[in-house]
């Protein structure tokens, strides 16, 4: 199970996305974490982040971004 933290700005839930499977190619990097934020009141931003090779590794980056973003 992977746990993906809530957004810092709007507490709001991060959706993981991932790629269909079906590529065998080692390179291809279709996982990323995209959230909706409405921190900005009725401006919404979409935030996420680059793409990974495993959901882990694009779960980690957005758990990571929570300590660094201002
Ligand atoms: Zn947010």
């Amino acid at each position: 199970m992977i746990e993906l933290k809530p957004c810092p700005f709007c507490g709001g839930e991060a959706r993981l996305y991932k790629g269909d499977g079906i590529s065998f190619d080692m390179n291809t990097r279709d996982c990323f974490i995209i959230h909706l934020c409405n921190s900005g009141g009725s401006l919404f931003t979409t935030i996420r982040t680059d793409n990974f090779r495993t959901p882990e590794q694009a779960a980690d980056a957005w758990n990571t971004r929570k300590e660094v973003e201002e």
